[in-house]
């Protein structure tokens, strides 16, 4: 151990491009100045009302205090009329994909949601841009990267802002994990090993490549490159290789990968692997550095995380919603003109990566040199 080089110095900035927080200020119009100090919550339309609107950004909505829920885009105008009632927004707030343009034109919503399947975060993301409107988009931010430049720049061209739905950087338990590995409190990073998966249980566009842009790993392994980077305090890695695991239900996998390996290598000889799978469970992450080490089960869900430390158990209070604080956070980057945690250039970065380790796998686990 004593032989591996010095890390380089954290450098959050290289990697990450945000947004400085000069410039941001200068995208917040001046009107959002004055509705912040009025006390004005920015107005939030969901773009599909799936599984993760309905369960979880819905109701965190009623929690926030810089946001709220005004309008949705939704293929179903049942289902629109039912969450503006339940919501209290009008029903000229409901739109369908259709008609998105047509968000330019209501003041009331400031943030666009994209909440639809990964292959269309493009589309609806870039429609919500051109609209006037911020966008925060889901993960993974797209299907390729070449999808997230296109909306980089629509975003950019539109002067609004852009974030990533990575709640986990609000978690606290995840923040202090974030805050140990930045200030290198254990020393320099060594090595990570992480893993997420479960049983798939039913067919849908999750296993569908043109919908989805991937298997589990796009889904799921998103998670586990998130927490290789936080362990590596947000320097990249150099290079990766990856293999995918035969198949046990190549009738439901059709284009996408089952269950699928990598192994991220850093510049000063750290390493970090990680796994993913839709046909076996696994939800955690263990670090560690030259002087001490932490881990955490139920790493990734939207509660229930533990998390150990070398000198012993993180205590942090739970939070009523992950959601919340990170659309609060969002709201709140937008009024201040502050820069995001979770910018787009994050989703790039990480969609940089899926795709290095789907050409590994795809070249029987060749050693492929990242360019971020
Ligand atoms: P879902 O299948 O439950 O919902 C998808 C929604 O998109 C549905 O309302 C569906 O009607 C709509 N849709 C629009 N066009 C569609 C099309 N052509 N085909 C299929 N559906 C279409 O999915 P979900 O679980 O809500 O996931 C949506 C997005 O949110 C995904 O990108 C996913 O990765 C992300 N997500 C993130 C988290 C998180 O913790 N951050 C959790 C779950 C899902």
């Amino acid at each position: 151990m004593n032989s591996t080089p010095a890390p380089r110095p954290v450098t959050r900035r290289q990697f990450l491009g945000r947004v400085s927080a000069a410039s941001a200020l200068a995208l917040a119009p001046r009107s959002l100045f004055a509705q912040a100090a009025a006390g004005r919550k920015l107005g939030v339309a969901l773009v599909g009302l799936g599984g993760y609107s309905t369960g979880q950004l819905g109701p965190a909505l009623r929690l926030t205090s810089h946001c709220q829920l005004t309008g949705v885009v939704t293929g179903s105008v049942e289902k629109g009329k039912k969450w503006a009632a339940d919501y209290g927004f009008p029903e000229t707030s409901i739109y369908d994909y259709s008609t998105m343009a047509r968000l330019a034109d209501n003041p009331a919503i400031d943030i666009v949601y994209v909440v639809t399947p990964n292959g269309l975060h493009a589309e609806h993301a870039i429609a919500a841009a051109q609209a006037g409107k911020h966008v925060i988009c889901e993960k993974p931010m797209a299907n390729t990267v070449a999808d997230c430049d296109a909306i980089i720049a629509a975003c950019q061209k539109a002067g609004v802002r852009l974030g990533i739905g990575y709640r986990l950087h609000y978690d606290p338990t995840h923040a202090e994990l974030r805050r140990l590995a930045r200030t290198q409190e254990f020393g320099p990073f060594l090595k990570m090993d992480g893993g997420f998966g479960f049983t798939m249980g039913r067919s849908q566009w999750r296993a569908q490549k043109k919908l989805a842009g991937g298997g589990p790993l796009m889904d799921l392994g998103v998670y586990v490159l998130q927490e290789a980077l936080m362990a590596s305090g947000e320097v990249p890695p150099v290079a990766l290789t990856a293999r995918e695991l035969p198949k046990l239900r190549p009738e439901f996998f059709v284009d996408v990968e089952e269950t699928i390996e990598w192994t991220l290598e850093f510049a000063n000889g750290a390493r970090a692997t990680g796994w993913t799978s839709y046909n076996a469970n696994r939800n955690d992450f263990r670090a560690e550095a030259k002087d001490g080490w932490y881990e955490i089960s139920s790493a990734y869900g939207y509660k229930g995380q533990k998390a150990v430390t070398s000198r012993g158990p993180v205590t942090v209070t739970p939070p009523a919603s992950q959601q919340a604080l990170q659309m609060d956070a969002f709201a709140r980057d937008v009024l201040d003109g502050t820069p995001s945690l979770v910018p787009g250039e994050m989703g790039r970065r990480d969609m940089v990566m899926v795709e290095a380790i789907y050409a590994s796998a795809a070249a029987g686990g060749k050693r492929v040199e990242l360019k971020f």
